[in-house]
């Protein structure tokens, strides 16, 4: 597999608006950077980039949401997942697979596997490395695209 960059990277946290705050304040985030709600994931979050990287800062709406679990389960907010770019997702996961990995459902979409997101088509490994989850994603190129609404 080929990976080609970050996509992004997920962080679990308590108040999505306090830490925006806190990233704007101390890390020069841009300033018109706000908070969303996702309704299909039921996450509140700020995205924005910071040093060329997407930062997904993310809040459940549910005191069980996932993003809330994840907190309660570990004891603190922090890096939640980082979304790897590769050039082909079917082959990212065949070989992660063929090494031992095991798909999970996404947690927006309820898919295991790769599936159709907003920028491209995206795959949650069940395994972690150094305690964070690993999504894959194969961007689109110019022509693809997907019908799916905004979401995380
Ligand atoms: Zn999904």
């Amino acid at each position: 597999m080929n990976v080609t960059k970050i996509q992004h990277m997920t962080f679990a946290v308590r108040n999505a608006q306090q830490t925006l705050d806190a990233y704007k304040r101390l890390l020069g985030a841009p300033a018109d950077a706000y908070i969303k709600e996702f309704a299909k994931s039921r996450t509140r979050a700020a995205v924005f980039k910071l040093g060329g990287t997407e930062f997904q800062i993310s809040e459940s709406m549910d005191a069980d949401g996932r993003f809330a679990a994840w907190i309660d389960q570990r004891g603190h907010e922090g890096l939640h997942h980082i979304c790897f770019a590769v050039d082909n997702i079917d082959e990212a996961l065949r070989e992660a697979q063929a090494n031992g990995a095991t798909l999970k459902p996404c947690a927006a979409c309820k898919v295991t596997g790769s599936h159709v997101h907003p920028e491209g088509w995206v795959a949650f490994l069940q395994d972690e490395v150094s305690g964070i989850e690993i999504e894959f994603m194969q961007l689109y190129k110019e022509g693809e695209s997907s019908d799916r609404p905004q979401g995380i």
